[in-house]
C-alpha cells in the first residue's frame, strides 16, 4: 500500500516528504546531510519543539523513518547519543545543555557511548565504583567501565560515577557527559564470539569530567540513570532486536569518518544490504524470513518447525498489540505499570526463539560462521546462500538482547518488586553508606 494512503491532509509526514524533496540531495556529505536532516528536527522528532525535535509519537516518529527510506534518503544519526542521551539530556539537563550536546547528537556530528556497567557492577548496576572528586570546576574520574558499546568511536560517554560514598549506594551517583578525547581516558576494544568487536573496556586515570556536564544533580545520578534505562528498556521492547548496537551503516561523530563521505553512498549501500543481507530478526517481518528459509531448505511442511512459525508470529503480534495499548493509554495521559519490561523480557523470548529455529531449519550448516566478508562468501555458497549465513550470525549475537540493558531475572525482579508490589530480595543491604557496604552487595 501506498505510504500516504489513508492519512489525512495535515499529516505531519506530508510536510517531511515536501521538506526531501527541497532538501535531500545525494551529493552532500553525511555531515552536510545530517546537519540539514538534524536542525529541521527530522532526526528525532519525539524531542520536544525547542530541543531539535518536533514533539511527536513514537509511531509517527516511525512513519518519519519510513518516509525518509521511501525518498531513498539517508536516515538520521543512529547511535547511543540519538537512541539515550539526547532523551536523557532533554529529560534533566539545563538548556545551555540541550543546545551544547543535543544539537551534535541530532545532526550526527558526535558519538556517544554509555558508561555505565563494570566488571563489578552490571545487574547491581548502583554498586559501580568509578570514582569522581571534585577540584573546582572539574570533577577527577578513576575507575574502569565494561561491555561499551561503540566506546572506541565515541567523542562522548554518558558517564555514571560515584561522587559520595558515604551515601547509601542508589544516593552518592552522579551523571556526567565525558569527553573521550582526552588523556586519561583508555579505550580498549573487545572481540566477541560473532568476530566483530562491538563493545570497549574504557580505563580513566585522573580524566576530567567538567561540573558544567553534570546532568542533574550531584549524587542524584540514580534518577537520572533510569530515565536513561527506562528509555532503553522500551526501545528494546519496541522492536529493538534489530541489528546489535553498534553495526550502523553511516556512523556518526568525529572517529568513524564517515562524516565527510558522499551521504549518496551510504543509501546504495543501505538498499543494496536490505535487499541481500538484512538480519532475519529485522522487525519488519521476521516470521516472514522465517517461512523463506524453511521454504528453501524444505522444511516448511515439518510439523515442528511449523509450530515454531506459528509461535514467533504470534509472540510478534502480541508484542505489536501491546505496544499499541500502551500508545493508546499514553495518549489518553496514562501508563501502564512494567510494560517497558514486559515487552523487553518478550523480546528477549524472540530472539531466543529466532536463534533456535534458524538452527532448526538449517541443521548442520549452522554451525558454519566467518568472520570477514571473503569468508562469509565462502559459508553463504556452502551454507545455503546469504540468508543461512545470517540466520547463524543472527543465532550467535542472540545472546546480546537477553543481558544488555538489564537481564531477564532483573526484569522479572523489576516488574515483582515495582509493579506486583511482591517483598524485595532478603538481605537488602542498600541502606547502608556505599563504603561500609561488603563488596558486589
Ligand atoms: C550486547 C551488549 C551491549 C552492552 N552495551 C553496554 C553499554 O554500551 N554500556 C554499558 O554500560 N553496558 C553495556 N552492556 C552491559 C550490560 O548492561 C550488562 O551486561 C548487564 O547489565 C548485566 O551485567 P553483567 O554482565 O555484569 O552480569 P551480572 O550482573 O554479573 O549477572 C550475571 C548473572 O546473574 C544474574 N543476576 C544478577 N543479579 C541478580 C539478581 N539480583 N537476581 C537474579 N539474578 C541475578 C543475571 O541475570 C545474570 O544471569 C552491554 C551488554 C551487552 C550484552
Amino acid at each position: 500500500m501506498d505510504e500516504a494512503q489513508g492519512h489525512v491532509r495535515d499529516d505531519p509526514v506530508d510536510e517531511l516528504r515536501e521538506w526531501l524533496k527541497d532538501n535531500w540531495d545525494p551529493e552532500l556529505t553525511v555531515g552536510a546531510w545530517w546537519e540539514r536532516l538534524g536542525a529541521a528536527g527530522w532526526s528525532s522528532p519525539m524531542l520536544p519543539v525547542d530541543c531539535y525535535g518536533r514533539a511527536m509519537s513514537r509511531s509517527d516518529a516511525l512513519r518519519v523513518q519510513a518516509a525518509i527510506a521511501a525518498h531513498g534518503a539517508l536516515g538520521p544519526p543512529q547511535g547511543l547519543g540519538l537512541a539515550l542521551a539526547a532523551p536523557t539530556i532533554v529529560a534533566h539537563g539545563t538548556r545551555a545543555q540541550v543546545d551544547d550536546y543535543v544539537r551534535d547528537i541530532v545532526t550526527g556530528q558526535k558519538g556517544w557511548c554509555q558508561l555505565f556497567s563494570e566488571p563489578g557492577a552490571g545487574s547491581d548496576l548502583a554498586g559501580l565504583s568509578t570514582r569522581a572528586t571534585r577540584d573546582g570546576d572539574v570533577w577527577i574520574v578513576n575507575g574502569q567501565k565494561v561491555w561499551t558499546s561503540g566506546g572506541q568511536l565515541a567523542d562522548y560517554g554518558m558517564l555514571l560515577a560515584r561522587t559520595n560514598p558515604s551515601a547509601p549506594k542508589h544516593r552518592g551517583i552522579t551523571w556526567f557527559v565525558l569527553d573521550m578525547h582526552q588523556r586519561g581516558v583508555e579505550v580498549r576494544p573487545l572481540r566477541e564470539m560473532t568476530g566483530s568487536a562491538l563493545f570497549s573496556e574504557v580505563f580513566f586515570t585522573d580524566a576530567e569530567a567538567r561540573d558544567a556536564a553534570r546532568i542533574g544533580d550531584v549524587d542524584d545520578g540514580w534518577r537520572v540513570a533510569n530515565t536513561t534505562l527506562h528509555i532503553e528498556r522500551s526501545g528494546m521492547g519496541a522492536g529493538g532486536d534489530a541489528p546489535v548496537r553498534g553495526a550502523l551503516l553511516a556512523r556518526p561523530g568525529t572517529v568513524a569518518g564517515d562524516l565527510d563521505k558522499r551521504a549518496g553512498d551510504f543509501v546504495v549501500r543501505a538498499a543494496t544490504s536490505s535487499r541481500t543481507a538484512r538480519s532475519p530478526a529485522a522487525p519488519r517481518s521476521p516470521a516472514q524470513i522465517y517461512i523463506e528459509l524453511a521454504r528453501r531448505f524444505e522444511k516448511s511442511s515439518d510439523p515442528l518447525v511449523r509450530q515454531e512459525l506459528v509461535r514467533l508470529h504470534v509472540l510478534r503480534e502480541i508484542i505489536r498489540l501491546n505496544t499499541e495499548r500502551h500508545k493508546a493509554v499514553r495518549a489518553a495521559g496514562g501508563d501502564i505499570a512494567g510494560i517497558a519490561n514486559c515487552s523487553k523480557l518478550a523480546m528477549a523470548t524472540i530472539v531466543r526463539l529466532q536463534r533456535d529455529l534458524g538452527l532448526q531449519i538449517l541443521g548442520a550448516r549452522g554451525m558454519l560462521h566467518a568472520y570477514d566478508d571473503d569468508g562469509r562468501a565462502v559459508v553463504a555458497a556452502q551454507a545455503g546462500g546469504a540468508a543461512a549465513a545470517l540466520a547463524t550470525g543472527q543465532a550467535l549475537s542472540a545472546q546480546a538482547l537477553p543481558i544488555f540493558g538489564g537481564t531477564d531475572q532483573i526484569q522479572r525482579n523489576i516488574i515483582g518488586e515495582r509493579t506486583l508490589g511482591l517483598p524485595k530480595e532478603p538481605g537488602d543491604l542498600s541502606h547502608l553508606p556505599f563504603s561500609e557496604m561488603p563488596k558486589n552487595s
